[in-house]
């Protein structure tokens, strides 16, 4: 396949000026002139023409949950664009309620307290009036905490009486009863299996539906120029999936896994090491999950959310269990990924990183802070000093900004999702959507990081403000980085997967402003055709 006539960023320092390149087998053959790259065609070579189009090389995103996007495309869409209120999901899941077999669950997606119409929180009062006898369970947008109604509760055995699980809570009304909401541990138990030692007390989706949604997920992917995601979460279950879904052809994007830390026992016995797999699905670092959610009020921070005394949720339990996880997964030879929003558990973080690579040394670890977004100069220098890399989120300015300010302050949010910082403190940032607790889409990100604009318009912490060419770096060679993958993708080199993206216009030459609504024309993954704009 030659693609010729276009405007071509490599991301290969050695490489700029292109006009067209050459894939063969799938790899990424030359780079170069028209006429240079037109005389490799042969009698079967496919011609693209690009009409002056930008060619880029396919975005990674260095931290996103394929597996569980694609089992939300098979639960009801609470997000507030479709229900702007809470009388709004109350009727979808009246509907749902229609369409269920008796004793199925209700499971909806995507609530946002913050941009419901009516600013009330979701109850279980409400849900029970939808249906008494049937479970249900709506997950906020955060990922880090759900509401559920009595029926619900009462399967999963939580009384009025009940203690707070470790690392979690149960929400309460001003009498002190049960609400339904369930923050962290409290909801995870429901979702995930293997991570509480208990099967998830929601009955999982069948292999079939998750091939389903799986399928519909990475068509959205690719529609938005993804080639290779890193899963941030992943259990037997979700191993399951991919290794089916690859077979079936259902799982159309590169996927390196980061593994629940709770199947290390196994995977050390079994003498797996991060990297082990193929170009199309690895297994990659070991993931530990310290604290709460940004968007959720759930991270666990030095100083209290404005207006309040809570300062969130140490998930993990305590900062000695947290040590420990990172020192068992270091010393199996695993990247090791911790998922630490506030100041407060990234500084524990940072001192179980110390101790576990002052204990047993190792060069190119590439451990990872996940999200890493409240910093402080002091946690900014420990970061480089230990040469962690960071995986801050790219979109949460655009999409969740109007939290910011009212959650955390001014002067807390010119030190979140510090993009600016990492790149001059020289620590490896990669791009990462979080997706779905942000969007998914890199443009919008890169917008994000470029602007530091909400939706709404409000600069949110401009000093962060990072350039285009940054930000595209963060969304292929840096997130490449991050995965090991540095050899393999990235840039448009001879030799790596021929993944890429074609774009209508040039982000370098748009106002910033309309970097996400910039149409992706078609996406390439291996040499091989997977999405073209109709
Ligand atoms: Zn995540």
């Amino acid at each position: 396949m030659i693609l010729w006539g276009g405007n071509i960023l490599t991301m290969d320092p050695q490489k700029s000026g292109a006009r067209a390149v050459a894939i063969k087998n799938g790899r990424f053959q030359k780079a170069g002139s028209d006429e240079e790259i037109k005389s490799l065609a042969g009698r079967n070579t496919k011609m693209i023409a690009l009409r002056g189009r930008t060619l880029i090389p396919g975005f990674i995103d260095s931290h996103q949950h394929l597996s569980l996007y694609g089992m939300d495309l098979l639960q009801i869409d609470c997000s507030p664009g479709r229900c702007p209120t809470i009388d709004h999901i109350k009727q979808a899941v009246v509907r749902e309620v229609k369409r269920r077999a008796p004793g199925e669950w209700i499971r909806g997606i995507g609530y946002d307290d913050t941009k419901t119409r009516d600013r009330k929180v979701l109850t279980r009062r409400d849900l029970d009036e939808t249906t008494p006898d049937r479970p249900v369970f709506i997950r906020h947008v955060s990922g880090h905490w759900a509401v559920v109604n009595s029926k619900a509760l009462e399967i999963g055995g939580v009384r009025e009486d009940a203690p707070d699980p470790i690392g979690g809570a149960y929400g309460r009304d001003p009498s002190g009863r049960l609400n339904g909401i369930l923050y962290e541990q409290a909801q995870f138990s429901y979702v995930l299996e293997g991570t509480t030692g208990h099967p998830p007390i929601m009955p999982a989706f069948s292999l079939k539906d998750r091939l389903r949604g799986l399928r519909l997920a990475c068509d959205h992917y690719l529609a938005s120029g993804i080639t290779s995601v890193q899963d941030a979460l992943v259990s037997a279950q979700t191993l399951e999936t991919y290794q089916e879904a690859f077979k079936s052809g259902d799982c159309k994007v590169r996927v390196y896994m980061l593994i629940a830390i709770e199947y290390l026992p196994h995977l050390r016995a079994l003498n797996f090491r991060t990297g082990f797999g193929n170009e199309w699905l690895r297994i990659g670092g070991i993931k530990i999950l310290a604290d709460g959610a940004i968007a959720g009020r759930t991270a666990y921070l030095s100083e209290p959310y404005v207006g309040s005394d809570n300062k969130g949720i140490l998930a993990v339990g305590s900062e000695g269990v947290l040590h420990e996880q990172i020192r068992q997964g270091h010393e199996a030879g695993f990247q090791v990924c911790v998922h630490a929003n506030g100041d407060r558990v990234i500084e524990m973080t940072l001192s179980g990183f110390e101790k576990a690579l002052k204990g047993f040394p190792r060069k190119n670890h590439r451990h990872r802070l996940e999200h890493c977004t409240v910093v402080t100069p002091g946690i900014l220098d420990r970061i480089r000093r230990l040469k962690l890399l960071v995986t801050p989120f790219g979109s949460y300015i655009y999409h969740h900004g109007e939290k910011m300010i009212p959650y955390y302050g001014a002067k807390r949010v010119e030190m979140m999702f510090a993009h600016r910082s990492f790149l001059d403190y020289g620590i490896g940032v990669s791009g990462s959507s979080d997706h779905p607790c942000g969007p998914y889409e890199p443009l919008m990100a890169i917008q994000s990081c470029v602007t530091r604009k909400s939706s709404a318009g409000e600069v949110l912490g401009a000093r962060q403000r990072i350039t285009v060419e940054e930000a595209l770096q963060l969304y292929t060679m840096s997130s490449a980085y991050a995965s090991f993958e540095e050899d393999l993708k990235g840039s448009i080199s001879p030799g790596k997967v021929a993944d890429l993206v074609v774009l209508s216009e040039d982000p370098r030459r748009v106002d910033p402003d309309e970097i996400k609504d910039i149409p992706v024309d078609m996406t390439i993954v291996g040499g091989e055709v997977r999405y073209q704009k109709v």
